[in-house]
């Protein structure tokens, strides 16, 4: 049984496009700061194509062309990284959207309650936003501990991280408003709409399923919250696997199949292949998504100027069509992008 929506987001898709755009333009080594998105197959793959991945912007040679990953990074690397060289930010705009929030209400003189897990880029970079004023939340002992906020009177803020499990957000929100009667939220929650639309399909999923399966990195945030929603469903049996390699061989009965939003549909297509249905595949969907984010505004800059350069140089048509970045762009999936780069 195959959970719809899964895989791939708005977010991610436009990452891994506007990366492979850098490794088309540039020379290699492009860097990128942190993994493009959280996903080991998609990392090797641009890794193959002489991107070096990097944690620290101060490893990038000035001037050497550096893409952001989707997660968001604090203001400090960004302005860091501007001050290199090429810079393109491939952040997910549902991140940047957190950012302002943060910004906003640390400015109003908020304290911010931030529900997300320490050391996560996504959670690094947006707490980076306004550090004095934002407080991270992971347990109920954290909202607890909170003693002093609550006797200070300032006005509380409620945040999180765009990719947390639906129920763990709940949760502690709940507490937190029972302790912070007057915190404020944003009118929706900032679980983002591809981490919802994912958690509901498969717990849709899940409810009839002898086993789940769960394609995705341990280190991907929303990938672990699907591992958690299926088991927090009852579902007696969970894995999270990489890749079709990892599947054991015991499984048997109705296994529902999903992926984390920065899992690719190939690796889906290869679980299916090693399960090999005898009572074949049924898709289980519970909404359709039509989100899509264009290309980063750098990257748009870059491709003009290329246009240009084109133009002056009296280049075919189809090369001046090959650098336009948003003619077909939305059309077009990370998929084929990252199937295409692969036969570079
Ligand atoms: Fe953006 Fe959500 Fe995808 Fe993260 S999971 S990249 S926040 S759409």
């Amino acid at each position: 049984m195959l959970a719809e929506p899964r895989g791939f987001c708005a977010g991610v898709e436009k990452a891994i496009k506007a990366l492979a755009w850098m490794v088309r333009i540039f020379e290699p080594p492009v860097y990128c700061y942190h993994e493009i998105v959280h996903n080991r197959y998609v990392v090797e793959q641009f890794r193959a194509q002489g991107v070096i991945f990097v944690d620290d912007v101060a490893e990038v040679p000035e001037g050497a062309p550096l893409m952001l990953s989707a997660h968001g990074s604090a203001p400090e690397v960004v302005a860091a990284a501007r001050a290199r060289g090429v810079v393109v930010d491939a952040v997910c705009p549902l991140v940047t959207k957190v950012h302002h929030e943060l910004k906003v209400r640390s400015e109003k003189g908020y304290t911010v309650l931030y529900v997300g897990h320490a050391g996560h880029e996504e959670a690094v970079g947006t707490m980076a936003v306004a550090p004095a004023a934002v407080r991270l939340i992971e347990t109920d002992a954290d909202v607890d501990a909170l003693d002093s906020l609550a006797a200070a009177g300032t006005p509380v803020a409620l945040l999180a991280q765009t990719t947390l499990s639906h129920d763990e957000w709940r949760h502690l929100m709940e507490r937190a408003k029972a302790r912070f009667p007057e915190l404020w939220m944003p009118n929706r929650s900032d679980l983002c709409f591809a981490t919802t639309n994912r958690q509901a399909a498969l717990k849709h999923a899940a409810r009839s399923a002898d086993a789940v399966v769960v394609i995705g990195s341990s280190n991907s945030s929303n990938t672990v919250a699907l591992a958690a929603v299926a088991s927090a469903s009852g579902c007696p049996r969970v894995l999270r696997i990489n890749e079709a390699a990892e599947l054991p061989d015991d499984l048997s009965g109705t296994v529902a199949v999903t992926a984390g939003a920065s899992a690719p549909e190939s690796l889906v297509a290869e679980v299916i292949e090693r399960l090999a249905p005898k009572a074949g595949v049924v898709v289980d969907s519970v909404t359709t998504e039509d989100e899509y984010f264009p290309p980063p505004p750098e990257l748009r800059e870059l491709l003009r100027g290329l246009a240009v350069t084109l133009e002056v140089l009296n280049a075919p048509a189809d090369a001046l069509d090959a650098a336009d970045p948003v003619a077909g762009d939305r059309s077009l999936s990370a998929a084929t992008v990252l199937s295409e780069l692969a036969t570079r």
